[in-house]
């Protein structure tokens, strides 16, 4: 049995996780990344990047290559699939807000694994792959984890523990502490294909939102692929929802081409869920942990890393200067209050809005959408309250 010694543990390195280890690394902090998976999951499910999460990926030193890698998408398009109108909004017009006045569309394990290795070479960090979390207690200096690797139960000591350990987070249900919301009734199947979209679409830009009261969609370019959203009846049975019959129909009404070839055929449940609370002593939630929301905005990761982000702060100022739990309950409140005003609201509206559901009110709202995109002003608040400026304003204005 191994012990291991250090400043902060954090568990799972996804996005939020890998953002939270290298931050307190470069801080010059201890740190201690346990992953329970050989390496960081590469399935496809994050790929939107917000301008100010570049912003703090470019002061960890990683946008570079990213920006080298990925494909930067300033627009962004509202479609309705029966009318065919458009209604598109352009980052660019925030561009003496931000160095990076777009969306970055990059695989989320493309960055995680990017941080990894940089983990696995700095002096400050521990990069544990195939150690998972099982068990930690909590005393009043500190926290001990125990992990399981492939041969032993090992522990990690630290003084705080950062949960980052995803939407079926061990450590949140250890907590016990309730995990308020809904789950979906519907199931969400993604595809991919290799096939240009634009080709197919006049005028699409890399991220579309396409309203549809039968079908709804998303359309989204990833650097290795199209990626296709859509809703599927609970009563669909995965094996038909996953066939080449579904994908037929899929294509037949979307391209006219029945027989596009697929990369990743993949169902998600989905939930809008909120931790009740993000600090409980010396143990924080952050990411899918504490938060799960639908994928239409591309609000989780990113909002994971802000999370992760406000307590790197508070954790820095507490090892400085000794503990202080009002720093921890300031955390928890920020982020509660953005997760849960913003964007729960924010992804539910979205869902909604691209639903259709009842054909006057989703007038009402396309007319309201068309009203901010013939507005400047309007349009400039919409874009930095869309880009996540707003919620991060709003977490620092609480007190
Ligand atoms: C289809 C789809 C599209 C999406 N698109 C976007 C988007 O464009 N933009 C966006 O912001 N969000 C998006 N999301 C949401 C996003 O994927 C998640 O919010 C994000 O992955 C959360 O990151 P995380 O690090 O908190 O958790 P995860 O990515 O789930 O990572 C958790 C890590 O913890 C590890 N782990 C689990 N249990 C343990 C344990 N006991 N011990 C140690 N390690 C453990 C796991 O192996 C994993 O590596 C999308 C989601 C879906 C389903």
């Amino acid at each position: 049995m191994t012990t291991y010694d250090t400043q902060v543990i954090v568990a799972g390195a996804g996005p939020v996780g890998t953002v939270a280890a290298l931050n307190l690394a470069r801080r010059g902090i201890d740190v201690v990344l346990c992953e329970a998976g050989p390496d960081c999951a590469q399935d496809l499910r994050a790929s939107t990047f917000h301008p100010p999460t570049l912003e703090m990926l470019d002061e960890l030193g990683v946008v570079d290559p990213m920006l080298e890698y990925g494909i930067h998408a300033p627009v962004y398009q509202f479609r309705e699939r029966q009318s065919g109108e458009v209604v598109e909004f352009d980052l660019s017009e925030i561009s003496d807000r931000t160095k990076y006045p777009f969306r970055l569309q990059c695989e989320q394990h493309v960055m995680a694994g990017m941080l990894a290795k940089q983990l696995e070479q700095h002096p400050r960090a521990e990069m544990l792959f195939n150690h998972r979390a099982i068990a930690f207690e909590q005393t009043d200096s500190g926290v001990e984890l125990a992990v399981e690797t492939p041969y032993a139960i090992d522990h990690v000591r630290g003084q705080y523990l950062i949960a980052a350990d995803g939407g079926n987070s061990i450590i949140r249900k250890w907590l016990n502490v309730e995990f308020e919301g809904f789950t979906y009734p519907e199931k969400f199947l993604c595809l991919s294909t290799k096939v240009d979209m634009k080709e197919h679409f006049e005028n699409l830009s890399y991220v579309n939102y396409i309203s549809d009261p039968e079908e709804w969609l998303v359309l989204l370019r990833a650097p290795s692929v199209w990626r296709i959203l859509l809703p599927a009846p609970e009563s669909d049975a995965d094996e038909y929802l996953l066939s080449d019959e579904k994908a037929h129909r899929v294509f037949s009404n979307l391209t006219g081409d029945p027989n596009t070839p697929t990369q990743h055929r993949t169902i998600y449940r989905v939930h809008q869920r909120v931790a009740k609370r993000f600090d409980h002593g010396r143990v924080f939630l952050v990411g899918d942990a504490a938060h799960l929301n639908n994928p239409l905005g591309g609000f989780g990761m990113n909002s994971g890393i802000h999370d992760a982000w406000n307590l790197c702060d508070k954790l820095e100022a507490c090892l400085a200067n000794g503990h202080d739990p009002a720093a921890f309950e300031l955390f928890g409140r920020q982020r509660h209050q953005v997760t849960h005003d913003f964007i729960q609201a924010q992804t539910i509206q979205n869902k909604e809005l691209l639903e259709v559901g009842d054909a006057e009110a989703h007038a009402l709202k396309l007319e309201r959408m068309r009203a901010i995109q013939r507005d400047p002003v309007k349009r400039r608040e919409f874009l930095l309250n869309q880009a996540m400026f707003r919620s991060l304003e709003d977490a620092a204005s609480i007190t």
